[in-house]
């Protein structure tokens, strides 16, 4: 009888509260909508505290035209907040180039709360902060493109309270110190670490790739284990992807002797776009969207002014991590829109305010003392959904057909399009690209490589 008659109750309640839950439940789905509220018996105690303060000022007339003046205020500021600060990550996302500071961290979606993750960054929070953003639950596939710190030091933070069904590395286990930091973290949460092989094709729901290179490691030079990194074209939802992690100039050559299309409508600029560079390489891909992940301030330099300019001059609209934060992008019946999540990226650390242990694997092993515990929260800049036509999928789609039918890029922000667009004037000047055909595939100019290539500099 007593369970009845508390039923009873409990649903005449409902009439008078049913719509605040309505107005709630709907308003919390909105982009800033909810606020955050400490949980359990400190929470209550101080919802107890506010409402007895409220009711204290309520009730006495001299005080409610103020109140009513302060909370009509903060309505309109939230009201304003909340339109200014879109939703994170833009619906139908298939790719983000999170912000991980001096270092790479790539994620395509392959469906709802699944992802395949390319390199990890220089530390566990900025990566698990990017993918607890997302939604990534479960990784099919983690690829980690070579073993420098500022690509998997950040492998715990992937690794934590995810499922990592696979690992995947090219093939040189240099830096070893790294190699086994790697292997560590993955034996003892039992995922295991294979090498890719050269033309190897893996599928993983909306997602497919192809290992492109290397063919073999390289040896004998400094910047070997830049250049063994794995490359590879992913075909996500709606546009093909480059990734390249630090390839420089040699393994780009190498790609481009060996015939390899390296054709694909979004390129992650080698190497932090530093100017390790093959002109012939940027020009071959031909891709109408650059993205760099960089950190802020860093010593080495990245970057390059000289590749930017590459980069600019190939026609590619260009986003980075140390001016945009994370970096979402969104494919569209006519084109790809790229959402920034905060205007400003992480910066990379200095000496300063690196960890001793930090700055002893840095030393063998471009390590993370380039990289700055900087910001982590950030709220977000704006998008705006693509409209139109003319990227298809490539699976579905002749590329050069693709590449006639014409793209167009949108890039969106709270501040405006000079905020997201990365480099001053550049991609700001650089018009979008539709019915531009794809370069073929050349060797670099004598004068380029004067003025791009050899050095030896640290290639961190
Ligand atoms: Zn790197």
């Amino acid at each position: 009888m007593r369970r009845p008659l508390a039923r009873l109750f409990a649903w005449l309640s409902s009439f008078p509260t049913g719509w605040l839950v309505l107005v709630a439940r709907h308003g919390a789905r909105l982009p800033a909508g909810s606020l955050g509220w400490p949980a359990g018996l400190r929470g209550g105690l101080l919802l107890a505290a506010a409402s007895a303060g409220l009711l204290a000022v309520a009730g006495r007339p001299r005080l409610r035209r103020p109140l009513a003046a302060l909370t009509a205020g903060a309505t309109l500021s939230a009201v304003g907040v909340a339109s200014a600060a879109p939703a994170w990550p833009p619906p139908g996302w298939s790719m983000v180039v999170c912000d991980v500071g001096q270092g790479d961290g790539m994620v395509g979606s392959v469906g709802t709360g699944t992802a395949a993750v390319i390199d990890t960054g220089p530390d566990p929070g900025s990566i698990d902060r990017c993918l607890r953003a997302l939604g990534v639950r479960r990784i099919p596939l983690l690829l980690l493109t070579h073993l420098h710190a500022d690509h998997v030091e950040g492998v715990p933070g992937v690794l934590r309270g995810r499922v990592v069904d696979e690992a995947q590395t090219g093939p040189l286990d240099d830096p070893p110190d790294e190699h086994a930091r790697v292997t560590g973290w993955l034996a003892a949460a039992g995922v295991a670490l294979h090498r890719v092989s050269v033309g190897e094709q893996r599928s993983f729901g909306t997602a497919d790739w192809t290992v492109l290179g290397p063919s073999a490691a390289f040896h004998g030079r400094p910047s070997d284990p830049n250049n063994s990194s794995v490359v590879l074209r992913l075909s996500l939802r709606g546009f093909t992807v480059l990734a390249t992690g630090d390839v420089e100039w040699q393994a780009q050559r190498a790609l481009l002797s060996a015939g390899t299309d390296v054709r694909a409508d979004v390129l992650k600029v080698p190497h932090h776009v530093s100017d390790h560079q093959d002109p012939g390489f940027l020009d071959s891909v031909g891709a109408a969207l650059a993205v760099t992940s960089v950190g802020r301030g860093n010593s080495y330099g990245h970057p390059s002014p000289v590749t930017l300019d590459r980069v600019r001059a190939d026609g590619m609209r260009s986003y980075r991590t140390d001016d945009n934060g994370d970096v979402a992008l969104v494919a569209g019946p006519r084109g790809i829109t790229a959402t920034a999540r905060r205007g400003r990226g992480t910066p990379a650390a200095g000496p300063d305010n690196a960890t001793p242990d930090q700055r002893l694997r840095a030393s063998s092993s471009c390590g993370p003392a380039h990289r700055a515990g900087g910001q982590i929260a950030g709220s977000a800049l704006g998008f705006v959904p693509a409209a139109g036509s003319g990227v298809a999928h490539p699976a579905t789609q002749d590329r050069s057909a693709r590449s006639g039918g014409g793209r167009a890029i949108r890039s969106t922000a709270a501040g405006g399009l000079s905020r997201l667009a990365a480099d001053p004037g550049g991609a700001a000047r650089a018009p979008p690209v539709p019915g531009r055909a794809r370069p073929a595939v050349t060797t670099p100019r004598p004068a380029d490589m004067g003025r791009l290539l050899p050095w030896s500099t640290p290639t961190c």
